[in-house]
C-alpha cells in the first residue's frame, strides 16, 4: 500500500480523506503538476514550481507552503514509497467551504494531496512506443494555460480514441492543431523544421516542450512556434509529443494518416535520447 501526503500528514493511501466540500470536488477549482523520477530524483522540479505559481496566480488562489516544503514533500514521498522511475503527482485546492460560486475568504486553507505512482519510464526501446491519434474537436474552456483539474474533456477524447482503435487525440481548433489531449504536439516538416504551436491562453505550457526545444536548438535543429494544421501534420516528415511522462513520444499515425515511415523518426528518437540524459544529469 501507498503512504500519501495530505495536509501536513503522511499517511496510509486508505486513510487520506477529502472533505466533500472541497471545492475541487465540487468546481474543479483545484490545479495540479506531475513530476517525473529518474533513479529516484525529480525530473525539473524548479519549472514545475514556476508553472504551480502561475497558475496559482492566475486563478487568484492563496497559497502558503514554500518551494523547499513542497521539494521535501516530494523527496519524503519518494523514499517512503522506494520510487526510482515513476511520477509525484501533487494537487493543490483552493480548500473547503459551503457551496458557493464565490471564492471564499482568502484565509481559508488550501487542501494539498501528493501521491506517487511506479512507472517504467525509459525502459521500453522507442519503436514500442509509437503512437496512433485520433483528431477531436479542442472543446475545452479557453484557458488551457492553467493546469486545472478539470480533465473531463482530455478524458472523453483518450476514450474516444481508445474506441478508434487508436492510442490518444490531438485538439484541433478552427483546423489548427492545439495540442494533445495530455502532452504537447509537434511535427517535423519535410525540410526538417520541428513546428509547434505557440505559448498562449490555448495550450498548457509543457514543462517538457520547454526543455525539449532547448535541446532541439543546442543541436543547431531547426525550431518554429506557430500553428499547424491537420493536413501539414498528415503530410510531415515525423510527428511526436512531450510530455513529463511520455518524454518525447513518437506518433506515426494520424487518423489513420500514415506518417513519414510509419516508425519512430529519427528526430525525436535523437531528442527522446538527449531530453532523458539531460533530465537524469538534472535531476534532483
Ligand atoms: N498539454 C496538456 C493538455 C497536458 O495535460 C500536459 C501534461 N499534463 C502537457 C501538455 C505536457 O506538459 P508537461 O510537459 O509539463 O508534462
Amino acid at each position: 500500500m501507498r503512504t500519501v501526503y495530505i495536509n501536513g500528514e503522511f499517511l496510509p493511501e486508505n486513510e487520506a480523506r477529502v472533505s466533500i466540500f472541497d471545492r475541487a470536488f465540487l468546481f474543479g477549482d483545484g490545479i495540479y503538476e506531475v513530476t517525473s523520477v529518474l533513479d529516484g530524483k525529480l525530473v525539473d522540479f524548479p519549472g514545475h514550481m514556476a508553472r504551480l505559481h502561475r497558475s496559482l496566480k492566475e486563478l487568484d488562489m492563496p497559497f502558503s507552503l514554500t518551494d523547499q516544503d513542497l521539494l521535501d514533500i516530494h523527496r519524503e514521498l519518494v523514499a517512503l514509497n522506494g520510487i526510482d522511475e515513476g511520477l509525484v503527482y501533487m494537487q493543490v485546492t483552493r480548500g473547503v467551504a459551503d457551496r458557493d460560486f464565490l471564492f471564499p475568504a482568502k484565509d481559508t486553507a488550501n487542501t494539498v494531496v501528493l501521491f506517487t505512482q511506479k512507472k517504467a519510464l525509459t525502459a521500453k526501446p522507442i519503436a514500442d512506443l509509437a503512437l496512433k491519434v485520433i483528431t477531436a474537436e479542442d472543446l475545452r474552456w479557453r484557458r488551457a494555460d492553467i493546469k486545472t483539474v478539470q480533465l473531463l474533456y482530455p478524458s472523453m477524447v483518450k476514450t474516444m480514441a481508445k474506441k478508434a482503435g487508436a492510442d490518444d487525440g490531438w485538439l484541433v481548433r478552427d483546423g489548427f492543431v492545439t495540442e494533445g489531449s495530455s502532452n504537447n504536439a509537434y511535427i517535423v516538416t519535410r525540410d526538417g523544421t520541428i513546428v509547434t504551436r505557440d505559448l498562449s491562453t490555448d495550450i498548457l505550457h509543457g514543462i517538457t516542450r520547454h526543455a525539449v526545444l532547448e535541446c532541439a536548438r543546442d543541436l543547431q535543429m531547426k525550431v518554429e512556434e506557430r500553428p499547424f494544421t491537420v493536413e501539414e501534420a498528415k503530410n510531415a516528415r515525423e510527428a511526436f509529443i512531450t510530455s513529463a511522462t511520455s518524454f518525447v513520444s513518437p506518433v506515426v499515425e494520424i487518423d489513420g494518416v500514415v506518417i513519414g515511415e510509419g516508425t519512430a523518426g529519427p528526430v525525436a528518437a535523437k531528442l527522446r535520447e538527449i531530453y532523458i540524459e539531460r533530465s537524469r544529469q538534472a535531476a534532483q
